[in-house]
């Protein structure tokens, strides 16, 4: 999407600081940093949200391949103690960027509830 600022990511027209990259995924650091470590996992696809995901097949490739690369990046930052998965979905769960992505937090003790 043209006025997408994680689809300017993808396309190399917005700089981020990468951490991990391949065919689908791309996974690059936090601008505003919630933890120590804060990066954030997007599909390079354009999905407006979780909302948009299907149960297609090719969806169910995607993110079974994105979740299967989750505590991979984890284990490179060094999260060997564990960390946070969060998906803000719509204007309840705050999302901001329309464009679905996962934080990945951690180096810090987290709390629970979340705010
Ligand atoms: P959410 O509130 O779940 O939609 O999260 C959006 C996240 O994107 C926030 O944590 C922002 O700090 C982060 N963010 C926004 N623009 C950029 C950018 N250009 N590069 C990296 N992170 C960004
Ligand atoms: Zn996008």
């Amino acid at each position: 999407m043209s006025d997408c600022i994680f689809c300017g990511i993808v396309d190399g027209k917005i700089p981020s600081n990468i951490v991990y990259e391949d065919e689908e995924i791309l996974c690059f650091h936090d601008l505003e940093p919630q933890a120590p470590v804060h990066v954030l996992i997007i599909p390079k696809k354009h999905y407006d949200s979780a909302d948009a995901i299907t149960e297609s097949d090719e969806d169910k490739e995607l993110f079974g391949h994105l979740m299967a690369k989750v505590h991979i990046i984890a284990k490179t930052l060094g999260l060997d103690k564990g960390y946070r998965l969060v998906c803000n979905c719509g204007e309840d769960g705050l999302q901001t960027v329309q464009h679905l992505h996962f934080h990945l937090l951690g180096k810090r003790k987290m709390t629970w509830p979340p705010g």
